[in-house]
């Protein structure tokens, strides 16, 4: 297990759900942890829950991925309690269900913003710190869906693709300034916003026989934490530009078989 002794990180959507099991798993690994999202009481939840399981800083800081000035406010906010940003965890995200033909335009903007700007965004004033501290990792948080679409969700199947656009872009030209960009495609993992999103009978399915994933289950939080803390740590310093799937197999299955009537 890489450690991240003495490391800064920072992690946008750290309230709840990935991007709380992402900063649990970081400050096991002796990261300092700087929680970012909109709800501050969801970020002090999560502080809590680490600080009684670690022996890790954390910090808290209200902010709003998709508005310019509260990301240059956290960041700032993040350098004066820390002095430097080692590890940078795009997570936040949201979800717009509509069909395609129903899509209205806030909640198409509003999904890009937060799920694809904000990634950008983010990863820009970070690595603008970086540079001047001799580099460090990003992590952006896309999905299984950057690859294909698993429902009528087309913003963020279109942002989730254009994470893993980025990744490479941004990791290509951020390597002169030693910065590693890089990232996770989760396949179905439980969490609210899976929860939100289906049915209490697609539940059962997806907790029973879930067919079309080859291992036939859900990923667990902490497996899309290990493949983060792996992308973030020195096991991976020769690694960027990569998307690392975490889908117990999923973007490997082709079979259509199993949906057919018997
Ligand atoms: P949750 O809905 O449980 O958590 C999302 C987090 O993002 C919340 O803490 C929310 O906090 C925060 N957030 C949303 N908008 C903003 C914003 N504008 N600025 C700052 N923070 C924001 O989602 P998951 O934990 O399930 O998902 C986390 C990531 O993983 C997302 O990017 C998602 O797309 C991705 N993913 C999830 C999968 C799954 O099966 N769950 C599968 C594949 C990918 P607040 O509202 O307080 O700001």
């Amino acid at each position: 297990m890489d450690s991240l002794d003495g490391q800064v990180a920072l992690v946008t959507g750290a309230g709840r759900g990935i991007g709380a099991g992402i900063a649990l798993e970081l400050a096991t690994r002796g990261a300092r942890v700087a929680l970012m999202g909109r709800t501050g009481s969801a970020l002090e939840e999560s502080a809590g829950l680490i600080k009684a399981r670690t022996a890790a800083q954390v910090s808290v800081h209200p902010g709003d991925v998709t508005d310019e000035r509260s990301v240059e406010n956290v960041i700032d906010a993040v350098l004066r309690r820390h002095a430097r940003i080692d590890v940078l965890v795009n997570n936040a995200g949201i979800v717009d269900q509509a069909q395609f033909l129903d899509i209205g335009l806030a909640g198409w903007n509003a999904v890009i913003a937060t799920n694809l700007t904000g990634v950008f965004l983010m990863t820009q004033r970070v690595a603008l710190r970086m540079r001047t501290t001799g580099g460090g990792s990003v992590v952006n948080i896309a999905s299984i869906d950057a690859y294909g679409t698993d429902g009528p969700q087309a913003s963020y199947t279109a942002a989730k693709a254009g994470v893993v656009g980025l990744t490479k872009a941004a990791a290509t030209e951020l390597a002169p300034i030693k910065v590693r960009v890089n990232s996770v495609s989760p396949g179905w993992v439980r969490t609210k916003m899976v929860e939100e999103f289906v049915t209490a009978d697609a539940m059962k399915h997806l907790l029973g026989k879930f067919a079309r994933v080859p291992m036939q289950r859900l990923v667990e939080i902490n497996e899309v934490a290990r493949a983060v803390a792996f992308l973030a740590g020195p096991g991976s310093s020769a690694i960027t530009g990569i998307d690392v799937p975490v889908d117990c197999g999923t973007l490997s299955n082709l079979f259509v078989f199993e949906t057919l009537p018997t």
